[in-house]
């Protein structure tokens, strides 16, 4: 038997190979079974499509439609040349499905009746389970994520839940074999270190079939610990019964590490802040204490402590304004404690300090709250006050003098030596235009002339309307 014996039609009617037949005008002569069925189509409606360039529907493998132009009965048509396997998607009209086709094409001529026509052969398979069927499980098993897959059932006994399915980077960064982790539970990962408030949440959404979300401490088979990011979800059969659960796992490790030394920078900043507010709190309490001191060291005799020259001054300029607002009378005057370098000289400086030390605190004890009083100089002390009539003044003056005379016999410190003290004053009711040197330079005559008239004496100018002779005092009663 020869090679011509063998029908060859009939393998062009059985072959799966799709055979398409077009004379040189594109219209189709022929097709066989296997192409109408790879392009679900009857032989009627194949010849019609054939004669409309625009029916065509054929879209390229990156779903773009190819123009008639680029299909290979197109091509072979106009070029000539064969095509070989372009591969071409058509749409099933009414489950939108698409075939995959390698096409392959190529011209035919032969002598009919002394012409020769030219036929295009157009063949192709149907390669759609070819560019279809890639492994979904691929995708998992190569992924560069940690991925798990672990059974639903018992998840409370205590080697469960069981892995049922690990992938390789898990496997690779767990530094366990597959063959070691499948059939054992999830807590191998597990430590000391382990957050156990998270496991037990994750516990709980496995036991009520939830997705969840956690940042977990894991552990590799040799004990290094790792931070892993997971996200667990159930998987369902085709009865909808969760059967597994798959965790997608990340490791944070890196940002974790840079979190939590950005919170001890943080940390680290905060108490630097607090111990330099604290310094700053210190400081100005330091420095307001150390105000304070100064203040009273230029308001206050430091070895008196009342108030000095300066402080006494301020205070008769306030004195004598209230005074002339008030349209009140005032005592202004000078006290100087006599033959004072003589007690210095006879009993010492210590001795001498300590007089003066007793003749303030007379001052501070004759005189109210409201007057000013004030040590303005060496032995001299001043002293100002409002009083209602010259009467009134003179007898404090005298009163003051008296004192200072008997404290030989109250100050035991004064160890029985007589002290005593000249007074000049001027009482005045004319506070208006009155200046604080005009008044001290009255008092400060006065004084002179009381130290004049033999000393431990009170002479007070009278600067006022009412006439009262001014009281002279020698003897000390
Ligand atoms: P008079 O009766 O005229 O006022 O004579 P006096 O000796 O009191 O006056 P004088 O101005 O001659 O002497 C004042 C003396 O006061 C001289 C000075 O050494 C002394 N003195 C000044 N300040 C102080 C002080 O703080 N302590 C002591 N112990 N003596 C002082
Ligand atoms: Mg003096
Ligand atoms: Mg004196």
């Amino acid at each position: 038997m020869s090679i011509d014996n063998v029908n060859l039609f009939n393998l062009l009617e059985n072959t799966h190979i799709g055979v398409v037949i077009h004379n040189e005008s594109g219209a189709v002569e022929y097709a066989n079974p296997a192409a109408l069925a790879i392009l679900n189509l009857n032989i009627e409606q194949l010849k019609e499509k054939s004669l409309d360039v625009d029916a065509w529907e054929f879209i390229d493998m990156q779903n773009r439609t190819v123009p008639y132009s680029e299909l290979p009965i197109s091509k072979v048509l106009n070029a000539g040349s064969a095509i070989n396997e372009q591969i071409l998607g058509t749409t099933h009209h009414e489950t939108g499905q698409i075939t995959w086709l390698s096409v392959n094409a190529y011209s035919e001529k032969y002598e009919v009746n002394g012409k020769t026509p030219s036929f295009v052969v157009v063949y192709f398979v149907d390669i759609t389970k070819k560019v279809n069927n890639f492994s979904y499980k691929d995708i998992v098993q190569n992924a560069q994520d940690m991925i798990l897959v672990t059974e639903a059932k018992n998840i409370d006994a205590p080697l469960s839940p069981k892995i049922f399915y690990a992938n390789e980077a898990l496997c690779r960064h767990t530094e366990y074999t597959l063959e070691e982790l499948i059939g054992k539970t999830p807590r191998i990962f597990q430590g000391t270190l382990t957050d156990k408030e998270a496991t037990q949440r994750i516990r709980q959404a496995l036991l009520e079939h939830r997705p969840c979300t956690e940042t977990l401490l894991n552990y590799t088979k040799t004990g290094k610990p790792f931070w892993v990011q997971m996200n667990i979800f159930p998987l369902t059969n085709d009865y909808g019964e969760v059967t597994h659960f798959a965790a997608v796992q990340r490791d944070v490790s890196e940002t974790k590490f840079q979190t939590e030394q950005l919170d001890k920078r943080n940390a680290e900043l905060k108490r630097i802040k607090d111990n330099l507010e604290q310094l700053v709190n210190n400081r100005t309490r330091e420095l307001r204490s150390a105000n304070l001191k100064l203040e009273k060291l230029a308001y206050v005799d430091a070895l008196t402590h009342i108030p000095n020259r300066r402080a006494f001054l301020d205070s008769l300029k306030k004195f004598l304004h209230l005074a002339c607002r008030n349209k009140q009378a005032i005592l202004v005057g000078i006290a100087d404690v006599d033959h004072f370098k003589s007690i210095n000289d006879q009993f010492g400086h210590a001795f001498g300090d300590d007089v003066l030390v007793t003749v303030a605190q007379t001052l501070q004890k004759l005189f109210r709250q409201e007057d000013c009083i004030g040590r303005i100089g060496g032995e001299e002390f001043a002293f100002c006050m409002s009083l209602p009539t010259p009467r009134a003044a003179n007898q404090l003056l005298e009163r003051f003098r008296e004192t200072i005379c008997h404290l030989h016999t109250t100050q035991p410190i004064l160890k029985g030596r007589n002290v005593t003290v000249s007074i000049g004053a001027v009482y005045t009711q004319k506070t208006e235009n009155t200046e604080i040197k005009a008044l001290l330079k009255a008092a400060d005559d006065a004084l002179y002339k009381a130290k004049n008239s033999g000393r431990n004496a009170v002479e007070c100018t009278l600067d006022v309307d009412v006439l009262v002779t001014p009281k002279l005092v020698k003897e000390c009663n």
